[in-house]
């Protein structure tokens, strides 16, 4: 499927506004869904549009994922002036300089270590899960695992015990995700809107956090849904080739006639 008649409309009016902010997830939208998260890189042509777009007049963009801040500067190696947000919305680069790095107090760690007492001995006894560190809390991945023992898994994690209910919880694609941090998607949207000044804002993305995002977008936000599923986003494509022609067009609509 490539992009429907009314979403390319949309962009039109979009691009036609003086300032815009671009704003898209990483995993599935930017780059395809792998096995292995740390060999994930954005597709060439969504890369070469993303490029050409940061360094157009008035035209912010930037990344918004799950991931922590190290992990994603690894992975997407962003182009220089793409803004990144990282861990939903708890960590930024290149807004405040010297302290875009979360750093858990005494209290979060004690109670994050309560948390890895819990889910590591569930988890080691389920073939292919994992525990993934993450600045502010602790995801158990089930992505490799037999699906009917990776959704058994998630079931029982899910149900913390009192002494950790404090915790904020996030689902998705085969990952249950606990933080000390509240903060998600729609925290970094509201932020980067006051920070550049803008309310006309283009959100992609693909999975539940993502929702969180299309929430927080102002009446004049226009929010892309990447694949199935149910979502709040007004408008959805298929996949991340669908990303990358949509990328393209923005670049098209936006770059000066000469
Ligand atoms: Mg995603």
């Amino acid at each position: 499927m490539s992009l429907s008649a009314e979403l390319k409309d949309a962009l039109r009016a979009f691009t036609a506004n003086e300032r815009v902010l671009l704003l898209t997830d990483f995993d599935g939208v930017l780059s395809d869904l792998i096995d292995d998260p740390r060999l994930s890189r954005i597709r060439d042509g969504s890369r070469a549009a993303l490029t050409t777009l940061s360094t157009l007049p008035f035209t912010d963009v930037g990344i918004v994922t799950g991931r922590p801040l190290a992990d994603i500067l690894e992975v997407a190696s962003p182009p220089a002036g793409v803004l990144v947000v990282a861990s939903h919305g708890l960590e930024f680069l290149q807004t405040s300089p010297g302290d875009d790095i979360y750093k858990p107090t005494a209290a979060d760690t004690e109670i994050l270590d309560a948390l890895s007492a819990f889910i590591t001995p569930l988890a080691a006894v389920v073939p292919g899960a994992w525990i993934e560190t993450k600045p502010a809390g602790m995801a158990v991945q089930t992505r490799l695992c037999e699906p009917d023992a990776g959704r058994q898994l998630l079931a029982i994690v899910g149900e913390l015990p009192d002494h950790l209910t404090s915790l904020t919880i996030r689902g998705g694609k085969d990952v249950l995700e606990f933080s000390v941090s509240s903060a998600t998607k729609g925290t970094a949207v509201t932020f980067l809107s006051e920070l550049k000044e803008t309310g006309n804002i283009l959100f992609i993305g693909d999975d539940v956090t993502d929702e969180d995002a299309f929430a927080a977008l102002p009446v004049t936000g226009i929010g892309v849904k990447v694949g199935p599923g149910e979502t709040r986003a007004a408008y959805r494509i298929s996949d991340t080739t669908d990303v990358t022609e949509l990328l393209e067009l923005l670049v098209e609509l936006r770059t000066p006639a000469l």
